[in-house]
């Protein structure tokens, strides 16, 4: 849990996601072992990688990944399109309440019907659009946000329709195009999924040719208005099916980059990369908090002669498993950290930690690492496996810059090669 919690503390910084009180804080709420399925928590450790790869076909074939991921996938889609959502009920709203102005102009209607259409585009569509570019950027309640989006849409189509009705004794091609437009505007700026502009674009489209045949007798006219109005139904269709299967691939790409770029593969440590940026954080948040900060720098024994008798791929092995014990034995808080270092150095930090309690911390990591089980090649013997390391500790000061510390520590874990490895020495930064 340990170095899942560093990976979710450390990625949260770099999404953003968990956002800092103050620039350069780091929080303690890194959230559950593993991110899927927590919701607004969209991170992903290293063990959910195979999950993310099928995630990652299924999103070519069937637009669609498992629940956990779907859920997050979706919230992340409904953030990205707030703006351009909430601006196209806003222009439509607009649009809606100018009727009086452009109405008589563009058709040809009664005066009744000419108020029955100002009163419904300026009391009943006006409002409903108005209320759901609202709900949209305010994004409070996701159930009733929905809701209003969809009145809005519905009723935006349906007094479309209602026009059509009424022009199909006058110039039906003017409703036609308005339905085209709709569509496609709904299409290209709402990020809605591709199968719900499908059943808007079937209904709407085919009431139309409804109204064409039953409604005006019309029957010549249905020709041109599936023509016209299935050209933007398949253009508003094929359009938000490519744009939702780009969406989800290059999220899932995504995410699968996050995870790689943190963790460092062989170790199931986080990578150096994240180390660095998140070290640095750690140290800052601990001066401002005043928290003690204990880093121990850890350094396999003897790795080039397991490599030379072993061959590399067992060296591997071995470093997989001192990752695994380092994971297993060191810090399990939010704010802890096991990093791989180098080759064969790894780097474990335990935040908010008790001075007397570290030397006994990372004899406890020491041990784990002793108590690695692997044979010998060549006489089935256990194959002894040890590290050395280095530990400090500091409330950071000014003088504690992420190198000065790792220096330190690199000083006493070279102290405790020389002392005769295995072992670690222990010494307070700047003492
Ligand atoms: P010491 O006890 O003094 O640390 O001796 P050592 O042999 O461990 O030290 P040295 O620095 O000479 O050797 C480190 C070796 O680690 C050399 C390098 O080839 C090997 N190494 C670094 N990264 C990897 C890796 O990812 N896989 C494998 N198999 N070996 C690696
Ligand atoms: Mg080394
Ligand atoms: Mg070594």
């Amino acid at each position: 849990m340990g170095y899942r919690d560093a990976i979710v503390l450390s990625t949260g910084l770099l999404a953003g996601a968990t956002r800092p009180e103050r620039r350069g804080d780091v929080r303690a709420d890194a959230g559950s072992s593993s991110a899927r399925g927590s919701g607004a928590n969209d991170r992903f450790s290293y063990d959910d990688l195979r999950g993310l790869e099928r995630d990652f076909e299924r999103s070519l074939r069937h637009l669609r990944f498992d629940p956990a991921t779907e859920g997050l996938y979706r919230d992340w889609n409904r953030a990205r399109f707030r703006a351009s959502r909430g601006g196209l009920f806003a222009v439509l709203a607009a649009l809606f309440f100018m009727a009086p102005l452009y109405l008589s102009a563009l058709f040809d209607l009664s005066d009744s019907l000419h108020d029955l259409f100002v009163t419904l585009d300026v009391l009943v569509v006006g409002p409903i659009l108005v209320c759901a570019a609202v709900a949209t950027w305010a994004h409070r309640v996701q159930a009733l946000t929905q809701a209003l989006q969809t009145a809005a849409i519905l009723a935006m189509l349906s007094v479309t329709l209602l026009a059509h009705v009424a022009t199909v004794h006058g110039d039906p091609s003017l409703s036609k195009q308005l339905l085209a437009f709709e569509l496609i505007a709904t299409a290209y700026f709402g990020g809605f999924s591709w199968t719900r502009i499908v059943a808007a674009s079937s209904l709407f489209l085919s009431l139309q040719v409804v109204v064409d045949l039953q409604v005006g007798g019309h029957w010549q006219l249905w020709p041109s208005t599936l023509f016209a109005a299935g050209c933007a139904g398949a253009i508003s269709v094929l359009g938000a099916y490519n744009q939702e299967r780009i969406a989800r691939v290059s999220w899932i790409r995504r995410k699968m980059t996050e995870v790689l770029l943190r963790t460092d593969v062989l170790t199931g440590l986080t990578s150096r990369f994240e180390f660095d940026r998140t070290f640095a954080r750690i140290l800052r948040q601990a001066r401002r908090d005043q928290k003690l900060v204990g880093v121990l720098l850890l350094d396999v024994d003897h790795f080039k002669r397991i490599n030379d008798t072993q061959g590399h791929l067992v060296g591997d092995q071995v470093l997989g498993e001192v990752g695994r014990a380092v994971r297993r034995s060191a810090g399990r808080r939010a704010l802890d950290l096991q990093a791989r270092f180098g080759g064969e150095e790894m780097v474990v930090v335990w935040y908010d930690a008790d001075p007397d309690q570290l030397p006994r911390m990372a004899e406890r990591v020491l041990d784990a690492v002793r108590g690695i089980e692997l044979t010998c090649v060549q006489t089935r013997d256990r194959l002894p496996v040890t590290v050395s390391g280095g530990l400090t500790w500091m409330i950071p000061c000014e003088h504690a810059a992420p190198e000065a510390v790792l220096r330190h520590a690199d000083a006493l874990m070279y102290r405790a090669k020389h002392g005769g490895r295995n072992r670690t020495i222990s010494a307070a930064f700047g003492a």
